[in-house]
């Protein structure tokens, strides 16, 4: 997955711009001005219960096309003093987005500064936002079978295709973390949905000449204390025990994202903020998923050529935001967070100076960020702040004030 979206040449972020009507997916900032314009307005209240620092580094982590920022610095604006005190950090490993981010911000007065990595990014107090950036790191998986689990790896078939096959060995326990523990619940769809054409089951092959980079990952042969071993089985009774088939994924590189935005915070101040699609609560199951111009494909058939995502376990992502030192806050669905911005007030007041053709859209862009449906973007989506134990609740989280729902 880190070679498709990030490989120097060939990697799908790298050598494109992927997003809107003409590309492969559309994301909420891309959809309406109004998502953008109250992340500004959270980011600006959020500066104001930090009790104004005079500097804050307003910093993103995978700014697209630099849509988000665009509307968000419009927004700030409403608020002079955090529109001088901020200076605006970017987080982006693609050269062809950071042309695309800097076309965008020219006329903000920004004057953004771009990283390769988060923590190049973090200085003092910081907001951090990030929409859709955890679903493209990449992740680990697990598949449960009959001798325990074992890690999925891609590989070659006979025909010299790319297949799925499982490492020979056992995982070491801390490459499978909660996958060991009992409080991971199987939903009922884990299993049912793990197609038997998927391959896992059809050979398995050597792990270390199919992975170099994962060969210290994989237990070593020659040591038979890494070998299929009785306590990397789940503990507990055996009808808790994940079915034959389940999948884990381990997604470290998301974890370790999140935990440095919250040690971060917690010690210098101010919070992050990551909006992305995924569940709330943990479980087992294959998410990873292809797209091409809107629609899923194989997600072996065409490397570097395909937006590849999974969904972000914002269950395991809370837990590392506290794990870090943070206070966590959340995750609770965009739309719920959205409407407690107060997304209608702003539809309404931007409605009153725009034709009806351009209220008809706005209003339309609206709905579709705030949808219902398990894969509708209100629903689907969820949000977790992770913020400096010190601050109150932040905005969009007091859901017993959330406004009117219809
Ligand atoms: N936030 C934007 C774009 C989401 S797509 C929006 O909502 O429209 C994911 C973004 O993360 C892209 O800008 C991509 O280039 C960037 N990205 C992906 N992997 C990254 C990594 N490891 N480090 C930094 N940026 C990354």
């Amino acid at each position: 997955m880190a070679l498709c979206l990030g490989h120097p040449r060939h990697g799908y972020y790298m050598k494109q711009d992927p997003f809107g009507a003409q590309g492969d997916f559309t994301t909420a900032p891309e959809i309406s001005q109004i998502f953008g314009e109250l992340i500004g307005l959270w980011a600006a209240s959020v500066w104001q219960m930090m009790g104004e620092p005079r500097s804050i580094r307003l910093v993103e982590l995978g700014p697209g096309r630099g849509t988000l920022m665009q509307d968000m610095l419009r927004a700030a604006r409403a608020l002079p003093g955090f529109r001088e005190a901020l200076s605006v950090h970017l987080v982006e490993t693609s050269p062809v987005l950071r042309e695309r981010q800097r076309a965008t911000l020219a006329a903000s007065g920004a004057a953004p500064h771009w990283h390769e990595r988060i923590e190049g990014a973090l200085e003092g107090p910081a907001i951090v936002v990030a929409n859709e950036f955890l679903d493209a790191l990449p992740l680990d998986q697990f598949v449960r079978t009959p001798e325990g689990w074992r890690e999925r790896l891609v590989g070659l078939d006979q025909n010299g295709a790319l297949t799925f096959g499982l490492a020979q060995y056992a995982p070491s326990p801390t490459d499978l973390g909660p996958a060991r523990d009992q409080h991971l619940k199987v939903p009922k769809s884990a299993t049912a949905d793990f197609g038997a054409g998927e391959g896992w089951g059809e050979g398995s092959f050597d792990a270390a000449s199919a992975s170099p980079t994962k060969a210290a990952s994989v237990s070593n042969p020659s040591d038979p204390s890494s070998g299929p071993a009785g306590h990397l089985l789940p503990q507990g009774r055996e009808e808790d025990a994940a079915p034959a088939g389940s999948v884990f994924e381990q997604p470290l590189a998301a974890l370790e994202a999140v935990s440095a935005v919250a040690r971060h915070v917690a010690a210098g101040g101010g919070a992050g903020l990551f909006i992305d699609y995924g569940p709330a609560h943990s479980g087992f199951g294959d998410t990873l998923q292809a797209l091409k111009r809107h629609a899923f494909v194989d997600v072996l058939a065409e490397p570097g050529d395909a937006d590849l995502t999974v969904h972000v376990d914002f269950a395991r992502m809370a837990q590392a935001g506290l794990a870090a030192g943070g206070a966590a806050h959340g995750p609770v669905t965009q739309r719920d967070f959205l409407l407690a911005l107060g997304l209608r007030q702003r539809l309404e007041a931007l409605s009153r100076r725009a034709t009806p053709e351009q209220a008809a859209s706005l209003a339309r862009g609206v709905q579709r960020l705030i949808a219902t449906g398990p894969t509708a973007m209100g629903e689907l989506f969820k949000v977790l702040a992770v913020g400096d134990p010190t601050l109150p609740l932040l905005p969009g989280f007091d859901l017993h004030r959330l406004p009117e729902q219809s």
